[in-house]
């Protein structure tokens, strides 16, 4: 998801991490066409105006909706949670699996950072404060017990390296059951004459974002035309053939991009050389800089992770503790050992400074 915050970044986007918005009005009592936004940058207050607002929280929606913009009628959205195992891997191909439960559910089985596999999800309605959300004792057996009616090899919770959880709000449709409530997209736009338009966005999936975007940018002119009287136009969609930041390569071209780096670049291993370019793409170019051998990439923090890759992670993409850069922005918290982890910590606190 960076990537995104990098493409918008770069075409001009102003991107404020760590930001929330705890209130937000239509106007200063004389105009309503514009939105007073009260921000809390890590503990200061900052203030700032929109001409329009989208509510896109995903599963705080529910809580803006309530808290900031003060609205009184239902909002219908309902949330679901999901939760994830990984264990040591149970398989050695690179395709999944998808499994049919004993309660008529689906489970699936993936191949997850080379040496491990990713078994979920749950599905189950959830209340409560999505920033906290872990999987349930109850739910990695569950999942254990999935995995288990269909694999030889046999996994309890004992064996979990790593287990995670995320919520996601869905447009409430009434239906009964949390895995038969659809999950496209619904756009909510409330719109008021002379008033500054809000914007709901219910549910999506990463596969749909960009035509939500187009869908909801196309909502927006029309109902920015009414609100400034004169006629305003969106260019043409282009979402649809654009790359994200680094990924200007053929989709089947990831070995020939690695080969090519471990060419100009041979003190990479084959399987270091991979992961930067997942990773990063054709902008493992700017991670490596002028390094022409390992030392240059400065400190190594374990699982391949060195200085110069967290540098990259901190002034490219945001990165500011120990966890963006393990869990966020890459999936090394499974290989490194808590003393690395905390080597890795007081390394960006001192770099800090630098960036
Ligand atoms: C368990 C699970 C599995 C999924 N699997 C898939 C899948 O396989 N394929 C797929 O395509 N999709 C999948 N999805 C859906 C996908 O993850 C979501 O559609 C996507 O993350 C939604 O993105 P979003 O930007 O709308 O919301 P989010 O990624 O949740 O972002 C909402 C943002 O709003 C911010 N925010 C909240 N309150 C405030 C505030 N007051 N001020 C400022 N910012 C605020 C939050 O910090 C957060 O950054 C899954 C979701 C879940 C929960």
């Amino acid at each position: 998801m960076v990537l995104n915050a990098l493409d918008a970044a770069e075409r001009g986007a102003v991107i404020r991490t760590r930001t929330r918005c705890i209130g937000a009005e239509r106007g200063d009592g004389v105009r309503r066409d514009i939105w007073r936004l009260v921000l809390d940058v890590r503990g200061r207050r900052d203030t700032a105006t929109a001409r329009v607002l989208v509510n896109a929280t995903g599963p705080w929606l529910k809580l803006f909706a309530t808290n900031v913009l003060r609205e009184t009628a239902p909002v219908p959205a309902r949330l679901d949670k999901g939760s994830h195992i990984v264990v040591r891997r149970l398989f050695e191909h690179d395709r999944g699996y998808i499994f049919q439960t004993r309660d008529a559910r689906v489970v699936f089985a993936l191949p997850f950072e080379h040496d491990f596999t990713l078994i979920g999800t749950t599905d189950q309605g959830f209340a409560g404060d999505p920033g906290n959300v872990k999987p349930s004792a109850d739910e990695i057996v569950y999942l254990c017990d999935a995995a288990n009616q269909y694999f030889r090899a046999s996994i309890a919770p004992a064996d979990v390296v790593w287990s995670f959880a995320g919520v996601r709000s869905l447009y409430d449709d009434g239906s009964r059951k949390a895995q038969d409530v659809s999950r496209d997209y619904v756009l909510k736009l409330d719109e008021r004459a002379g008033e500054a338009p809000l914007l709901t966005v219910y549910g999506g999936k990463i596969t749909t974002y960009r035509r939500l975007a187009e869908h909801a940018i196309d909502r927006l002119v029309q109902v920015l035309a009414q609100v400034l009287a004169h006629a305003i136009k969106a260019g043409p969609a282009w979402t649809r053939d654009s790359h994200l930041p680094g990924g200007e390569f053929p989709v089947d071209g990831v070995e020939a991009l690695v080969a090519k780096t471990r060419k100009s670049r041979p003190f990479l291993t084959i399987e270091h050389a991979r992961r930067l370019v997942r990773a990063y793409g054709t902008r493992l170019e700017r991670v490596l800089g002028p390094a022409r051998r390992l030392e240059d990439l400065g400190p190594c923090f374990g699982g391949d992770l060195t200085g110069a890759e967290v540098r990259y992670l901190m002034e490219r993409e945001w990165a500011q503790t120990a966890d963006d850069v393990l869990w966020r922005r890459s999936k090394l918290g499974l290989r490194l050992s808590a003393e690395e982890r905390g080597r890795l910590a007081r390394f960006m606190t001192a770099t800090v400074g630098a960036c």
